[in-house]
């Protein structure tokens, strides 16, 4: 996807704060932070959302997830962190590629 806003962040196209990279998988901070430490984890590969996702996409999200704790740690929410995943417009995402945002610090208003 040449024009993806995240694709274009995992290119190296447009700048980021970065917080990991491998070859499958990039986190960065959120460019409008709602918590103290607030970034977001993507796969390059562009997937738009949960809601194209199937079997073939288990090891990556697996990965992803299992990612999450750790980059947590390092970015120093050692008390837990919130994940959230928009998947559409129903979800309320904006940027459609598929994104974990991960966020924490101080302490978080309770979500329905
Ligand atoms: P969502 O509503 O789940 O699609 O969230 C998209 C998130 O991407 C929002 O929290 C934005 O602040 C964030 N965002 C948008 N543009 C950038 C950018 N260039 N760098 C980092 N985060 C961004
Ligand atoms: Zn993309």
């Amino acid at each position: 996807m040449s024009n993806c806003l995240f694709c274009r962040i995992a290119r190296g196209e447009i700048p980021c704060r970065k917080v990991y990279e491998d070859d499958e998988i990039i986190a960065f901070h959120d460019i409008n932070p709602a918590a103290s430490v607030h970034f977001l984890m993507i796969p390059k590969a562009h997937i738009v959302s949960l809601q194209e996702v199937d079997e073939t996409h288990g090891a990556l999200l697996g990965k992803m997830l299992t990612l999450a704790p750790r980059l947590a740690k390092e970015q120093g929410l050692d008390n837990g962190f919130r994940t959230i995943m928009n998947s559409g417009v129903g979800g309320g995402q904006e940027v459609f590629h598929l994104h974990i945002h991960i966020l924490g610090g101080g302490r978080l208003p309770s979500m329905a």
